[in-house]
């Protein structure tokens, strides 16, 4: 049960600082929908659309869609009924102009964010984690060959589905990531400490610990 009727939450931090895995758990503990701009650009990949195709290129090389096309996903997908009670925004804002559209567009419906998760991990880390991980091509979910292996090679524990490497997991890739990130993301961990919604968390423990300094943070917004 969520206090006040809404929750809207925004997940802060560089590629394979664990966004998405977190953001997956607190989406099931809140029943809230988790919006991650990356998987919907990898479905419209999969699903060769126009955008997709668009999109391929310089997600493969680790550069950033533009603006204009993730300000649209995120416009159409908030509109959905599932989004009344509240989301939890994973990837998105990554440029100072997303979180300007963000807000602008929740301001219209009467909206606000609560909290901004920051997820901070530092770079040898980040590297040494992303270059292991593994997706499962029909649902998305997140292994890694060290720190999260699934039960049998090659096979996502939830849906049996076939796991990869992302392309843009290799380690050029990443390390291009992680230059665009501290270029055009890290800014707005001031953007959002300004307005009094950065909460920081050190992403560096177990992902349960990390969950549960994540529960603590929102307890308050819990019945
Ligand atoms: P992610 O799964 O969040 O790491 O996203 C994978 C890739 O999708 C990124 O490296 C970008 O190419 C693209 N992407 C995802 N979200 C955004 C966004 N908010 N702005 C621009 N590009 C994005």
């Amino acid at each position: 049960m969520i206090k006040e009727g809404t929750l809207n939450l925004v997940f802060l931090g560089p590629p394979g600082a664990g966004k998405g895995t977190q953001a997956k758990m607190l989406a099931a503990s809140y029943t809230l929908p988790q919006i991650s701009t990356g998987d919907i650009l990898r479905s419209a990949v999969k699903e060769q659309t126009p955008m997709g195709i668009k999109a391929k290129e310089l997600m493969d090389t680790g550069a950033l869609v533009s603006d204009e096309i993730v300000i649209g996903i995120v416009e159409e997908r908030l509109v959905k009924p599932d989004c009344e009670k509240g989301f939890i925004l994973d990837g998105f804002p990554r440029t100072i102009h997303q979180a300007d559209e963000l807000k602008k567009m929740l301001q219209v419906r009467g909206k606000t964010i609560d909290h901004v998760l920051s997820v901070e991990v530092d770079k040898e880390e980040l590297l040494a984690r992303i270059t292991g991980r593994l997706t499962c091509r029909s649902c998305g979910a997140g292994f890694h060959t060290v720190f999260d292996p699934p039960k049998a090679a090659d096979t996502c524990d939830g849906c049996g589905g076939k796991l990869y490497r992302r392309d843009d997991d290799k380690e050029e890739a990443m390390r291009k990531r992680l230059d665009v990130y501290e270029q055009q993301t890290a800014p707005l961990a001031a953007y959002y400490a300004e307005e009094s919604l950065l909460r920081r968390i050190n992403g560096s423990g177990s992902i349960d610990d990390i969950q549960r300094k994540l529960l603590t943070i929102l307890g308050s917004e819990i019945e």
